[in-house]
């Protein structure tokens, strides 16, 4: 992650695919978007906005300070993936001051998810917005349109607009409900606090506790350098690490009585490339030595690998996995050494809703793309520092993206599987600059990211609001998710020992693996 290839737009927005995932290999509807552009169908005649389009523009613009204030104060602080405490505490803190209820924190295991809801009437549809709030290492700039430091220096950054993701989500509902009490809709809002979405999604893990079994849909959107929507599937995903145990000795003297866990994982490796040219096209394998031994006069007792697994579902990601553990413990018994296999985390793939998918496009198309000069002037020195067109923001949607499947992952993978899923692409960075790039920080600290977090607050809260006033566009919703989901039981891909994410920083655990400190407990 966090690459900066100063190759062509093209290779630029496939790179946004791979670099767009987090270092487990998150990757973001945007960045899959970016790779179909290219096999996107004809136009066709534009849709027609509907009604609610206007009245959630003037339901954001009620709400605008607070969308405003989630944005660029989860900018400013940039906290890294499963470290957001103060970015998930400010949006609890507008949430709170919206007269949402909040639910629980530390939702599911992990410290920086929340959930908060509000509800009106009896009964009524169940629609969620899924707000993430994650930076990213070696990302901070300032919103200057150059490379140079920002609020945390150059430590951490909002380079792939979860800033903007966090305050569109959350505005949406904030917009929503003004627009349900105005109308007296009956109905329930449901914010989830979607943390760590760079690296171990906490979406997964409130899958698994079914947390969203009662929406009727859930609604998201992920930044992009242009606006579409289709029927976009991700990838599934295995994430595991392998240690390799060996035992040390004196290089020089006495190699005869050491064993090299390093060596197993080169043998690992070699098992990986070997298995390689009999694996699906579909399949991608990657990975990385996280410990390789301290000093080459010392043979390492210690060597630890992780590695990513992806296909176009879980059976597939499944099989492959049952493969690698078995080259895992090929090379430990060549080598003498012992191997353990963690299989830490999981994602299924995403599966698209046209219907939902369709709704969304049209609203896409009810918001002008519209950039002031100085924000065009922005976006092109950008451009012009990344060696890329120099063309500016994008003005106008792409056509509906039909039937793409691509090699990144998300989170929201195991949400489609329980219940209709709707996201959608929207542009808070210049064309041709790819995700996970300083500009995407750059841009989203100024107006052009206020006005992708208000724009997406606004189509989010307008088909929020149809979704929950419209029953025959919820049974088309449900039809299409219930034809594509198939009858095989929701599995979350986490081990059940698994409490909460691998990778917590100490700071959010009390001592000892999966104990962890939430803060504040949850209040029901
Ligand atoms: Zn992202």
């Amino acid at each position: 992650m966090a690459e900066k290839s100063r190759g062509g737009v093209n290779r630029r927005e496939a790179l946004g695919a791979a670099t767009g995932a987090a270092a487990i290999g998150l990757a973001t509807p945007s960045a899959v978007l970016a790779q179909a552009a290219p096999s996107v169908q004809s136009a066709g005649a534009p849709p027609a906005p509907p009604t609610s389009s206007a009245v959630a523009a003037r339901a954001v613009n009620e709400v605008r300070d607070p969308i405003l204030r989630i944005s660029r104060e989860t900018w400013a602080l940039a906290e890294l993936s499963l470290a957001e405490v103060k970015s998930a505490e400010v949006h609890v803190r507008e949430l709170e001051a919206q007269g949402f209820r909040i639910v629980s924190r530390g939702t599911a295991g992990v410290p920086t998810a929340f959930m908060a809801e509000w509800k009106q009437g009896n009964g009524g549809p169940v629609i969620g917005y899924l707000p993430e709030y994650d930076a990213l290492p070696g990302l901070g700039n300032a919103a200057e349109p150059r490379e140079t430091p920002g609020p945390t220096g150059k430590a951490s950054g909002h380079g792939c607009g979860h800033n903007t993701i966090g305050a569109g989500c959350t505005g949406a509902a904030f917009a929503l409900k003004k627009m349900m009490e105005a109308q007296r809709t009956p109905g329930t809002i449901r914010v989830y606090g979607c943390a760590a979405e760079e690296t171990e999604g906490a979406k997964v893990y409130m899958a698994r506790e079914n947390l969203f079994a009662d929406c009727d849909a859930v609604l998201a959107f992920h930044p992009a350098p242009f606006a579409g929507a289709g029927t976009v599937r991700m990838n599934a995903t295995n994430n595991a690490k392998i240690i390799f145990r060996g035992t040390t000795a004196h290089a020089g003297n006495s190699p005869w009585e050491g064993r090299s866990a390093l060596k197993a994982a080169e043998m690992f490796g070699m098992g990986i490339q070997m298995m390689r040219e009999h694996i699906l096209p579909t399949a991608r394998i990657h990975y990385i030595y996280e410990a390789a031994g301290v000093a080459p006069n010392v043979t390492p007792d210690f060597a630890q690998i992780w590695i990513t697994i992806r296909d176009i579902d879980r059976d597939k990601v499944n099989g492959m996995t049952d493969w690698i553990r078995q080259i895992a413990d090929g090379a430990a018994m060549a080598t003498q050494t012992k191997a353990e296999f963690d299989l830490f985390f999981g994602m299924y793939d995403l599966l698209p809703n046209e219907p939902l998918a369709q709704h969304l496009y049209r609203h896409i198309a009810a918001v002008p793309l519209e950039w002031t000069t100085e924000e065009q002037n922005f976006a092109k020195a950008c451009q012009k520092a990344f060696n890329v067109p120099e063309v500016g923001m994008a003005t106008k949607a792409l056509p509906f993206l039909k039937d793409i499947s691509a090699g990144g992952s998300t989170d929201i993978g195991d949400i489609s599987y329980q219940v209709p899923a709707g996201v959608f692409a929207w542009p808070t960075l210049p064309l041709g600059i790819g995700l996970h790039t300083w500009p995407v920080t750059a841009c989203g600290g100024m107006s052009i990211g206020d006005k992708g977090s208000l724009n997406t607050a606004r189509i989010l809260a307008a088909a929020g609001f149809d979704l929950m006033t419209d029953p025959t566009l919820r049974a088309s919703v449900k039809a299409d998710f219930v034809k594509r989901r198939g009858v095989k039981p929701f599995q979350s891909p986490l081990p059940p020992t698994r409490k909460a994410p691998l990778t917590l920083p100490s700071f959010l655990v009390k001592g000892g693996q999966d104990d962890v400190f939430s803060g504040v407990k949850s209040e029901t």
